[in-house]
């Protein structure tokens, strides 16, 4: 049992404040589910703040509605505003786990802020690192059988046949996004607006994870990394 001093504003030591840091196709969205199970504590992405405030019928939520739906970005103001919202609610009062946000250093900056006025902890920062040219073989070598749904991998998993399904021996289809200049505009895009942010947390609780193992083998190291 851990006790806070007597009429301590400071939440039970206890309390984890986790946030995932990762580029696109790193698994991180698998690590979140299984992390935030293991820890009993919500995962809350930027997306699922949103959506939460849309439901709940809030103004935030109609103005962020509005922005979504003309296929704007919210400002920083605004996601602050919903963050402010989703982290006041009594499932975070324990600790949770952000996937996604802060995407800035302004963000990490009010976040940081926000937790002071909120008598919670900094965050442990979590960085599944994986390098580029990994995720993009992960993510251009994969093919899958449009009719049984079957994921191959053409250099860590590669059908029986060449470029036929084992199960239903037709040919394999590549998804249309797939291709080697998507995924690195998108890392090119990650890396300018995480990298600035990485640097932000590393004087803090930060801990690197090679993320280039199994999807088993991270999720122990991360349990590993909170003790
Ligand atoms: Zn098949």
């Amino acid at each position: 049992m851990t006790s806070a001093t007597e009429n301590s504003p400071i939440a039970p030591a206890s309390t984890r404040i986790l946030l995932l840091l990762g580029p696109p196709g790193c698994g991180k969205g698998t690590q979140a589910e299984r992390l935030a199970a293991h820890c009993g504590i919500p995962a809350i992405s930027t997306g699922e703040m949103i959506r939460a405030e849309i439901r709940a019928g809030s103004e935030l939520g109609r103005v962020a509605a509005g922005v979504t739906i003309t296929g704007g970005l919210l400002s920083d103001d605004l996601v602050n505003k919903i963050v402010r919202s989703r982290l006041s609610q009594p499932d975070c009062a324990n600790g949770f786990m952000l996937d996604g946000y802060p995407r800035t250093v302004e963000q990490g900056k009010f976040l940081n802020s926000l937790l002071q006025e909120l008598a919670l902890p900094q965050p442990l920062v979590v960085h599944i690192d994986v390098p580029a040219q990994l995720l993009i073989a992960r993510t251009c070598n994969r093919r899958y059988c449009a009719q049984c749904g079957s994921i191959y991998n053409i250099a860590s998993h590669p059908p029986k046949n060449a470029g036929l399904c084992d199960t239903c021996n037709i040919e394999l289809q590549q998804r249309a996004d797939d291709c080697e200049d998507t995924v690195r505009n998108r890392l090119v895009s990650y890396e300018r607006s995480t990298a600035p942010l990485i640097e932000f947390y590393r004087n803090g609780t930060y801990v690197r994870i090679d993320g280039t193992s199994t999807p088993d083998s991270v999720f122990e190291a991360i349990q590993k990394s909170l003790v």
